[in-house]
């Protein structure tokens, strides 16, 4: 028996409502990808295309990663599928220990999803849930931070600060308030990694205690570095503060870690990279490499064991997903994990991320350019937003830069470049020369 993949059929583009996607103008002008390897996508016409993206933030070893591919092809011949609740597989408790090995220390426990998305309000409830059994139950109020993504659930969308985003849904979560962001090219513009100013931002949320009492507060998350927000690393000390803030009131530190872990910062975790250690770590994409969704919540052990010595034997946290856990999506973490740690992924973290930044940064001066910003893998280059139209630019330019074979995303004023990490230098002059002829292209 042979299964038929074939091209879509004519007039069959209209079913599929794609999300976060002009579904009008892509039907005009569809940009398909029919197979990837390594560094590269290959069109449906043929043509090979740099991933500057990691696909969507997340193919951190390179695509169709061999290791990968056989463990997903192992497991899918042996079982697909079996319940997550009451009984398990050997799979996943093998990922989940492979994952606390690499994760800070102190945090060991790990809940499956299957999306960052589930990860976050995963973790929104674990912090309700925690105070909850720990006979604080008036502590439910979440603090986000404005410029922050979590997600698409009405969780994540609530403690999250992109305005755009959260227009058309509301109302959204009651008990949420938002810290500021740290973007500010007054005083940070081209700095390299994380920004020497903006500590002090941190203290708002002493502010944001005042006015609440630190006794309603659940929990902060924010992401160690804004992600989709435009690409914004900590200023030096800012995480540090609000580290120090929750523990004195009390307060859970959720970091998520959707784009931050797994090998983007240069290490397995932002949390260890930038040397903080929150209480819950969200995370997702590079655990399996993009190959099968996934994502988790890394617990404490403390806030583990509360639930754990909590009065409900029965079930300690009534949450759960049906594919939580699945047996090809742990395949595909345990493959993904192998790659990193035999290639050396998580270990060559900083002498990539070095030559990462001095190759970003020579778009400094080049034309429409406002600031880059980079930390590890990742890389900002904010353009100045043309007159009325936001995000036009920046539009045009990473447009040209798929003509010319790369591709880079766009999100609001902000080319963002995301790589694999098996990202070759001479690769990483080719996403800089093509990204500085598109702007030379553009007006
Ligand atoms: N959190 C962060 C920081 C993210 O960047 C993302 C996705 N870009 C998510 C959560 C949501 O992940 P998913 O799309 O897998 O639901």
């Amino acid at each position: 028996m042979t299964v038929q993949f074939s091209d879509p059929r004519p007039g069959s583009l209209e079913p599929y409502w794609m999300p976060f996607t002009a579904n009008r103008a892509f039907k005009a002008g569809p940009r398909m990808f029919v197979a990837a390897d390594g560094m590269h996508y290959t069109t449906a016409d043929g043509r090979q295309v740099l991933d500057a993206m990691a696909g969507l933030w997340c193919v951190n070893a390179g695509h169709n990663a061999p290791r990968i591919v056989e463990a997903i092809r192992t497991q899918a011949g042996r079982m697909d599928y079996v319940s997550s609740f009451q009984m398990s597989h050997p799979l996943a408790f093998v990922l989940a220990e492979r994952i606390a090995e690499h994760a800070p220390a102190g945090l060991d426990r790990v809940f499956f999803t299957n999306s960052g998305s589930e990860a976050v309000d995963t973790a929104l409830k674990i912090a309700r849930a925690y105070h909850k059994v720990s006979g604080q139950a008036n502590r439910v109020k979440l603090i986000g931070r404005a410029k922050g993504y979590h997600g698409m659930g009405f969780g994540g969308l609530s403690v999250a600060g992109i305005a755009r985003h959260r227009r058309d849904f509301g109302p959204l979560l009651g008990d949420v308030d938002h810290l500021p962001h740290t973007h500010d090219l007054a005083h940070n513009a081209f700095s390299r990694g994380q920004p020497a100013w903006g500590a002090h931002l941190a203290d708002e949320l002493e502010a944001i205690v005042q006015i609440h009492d630190a006794s309603t507060i659940a929990a902060v998350i924010v992401e160690p570095v804004t992600g989709s927000g435009g690409v914004l690393p900590p200023p030096v000390g800012y995480l540090e503060r609000l580290r120090e803030i929750c523990a004195r009131h009390g307060i859970l530190l959720i970091f998520d870690e959707v784009i931050t872990g797994f090998g983007r910062l240069g290490g397995p975790f932002g949390s260890g990279v930038l040397g903080v250690t929150p209480d819950l770590i969200t995370c997702a994409k590079g655990m399996t490499n993009g190959a099968v969704p996934m994502g988790g919540v890394i617990a404490s052990r403390a806030v583990y064991d509360a639930f754990m010595s909590g009065p409900d034997a029965a079930v300690e946290l009534m949450h759960g997903y049906t594919y939580s856990g699945h047996p090809l999506a742990c395949a595909a973490g345990i493959g993904a994990l192998d790659t990193y740690e035999q290639e050396g992924l998580f270990a060559r973290g900083p002498e990539i991320c070095t030559a990462w930044e001095a190759a970003v940064h020579q778009l400094k001066g080049a034309r429409h350019v406002r600031d880059i910003r980079n930390i590890g893998l990742l890389a900002a280059v904010e353009l100045d937003s043309r007159e009325g139209a936001p995000g036009a630019r920046a539009g045009e330019v990473i447009d040209r830069c798929f003509e010319a074979g790369v591709l880079v995303r766009v999100a609001g004023d902000n080319l963002v470049l995301s790589p694999p990490l098996i990202i070759t230098p001479e690769q990483m002059a080719q996403v800089v020369e093509t990204i500085d002829a598109a702007l030379k292209a553009v007006n």
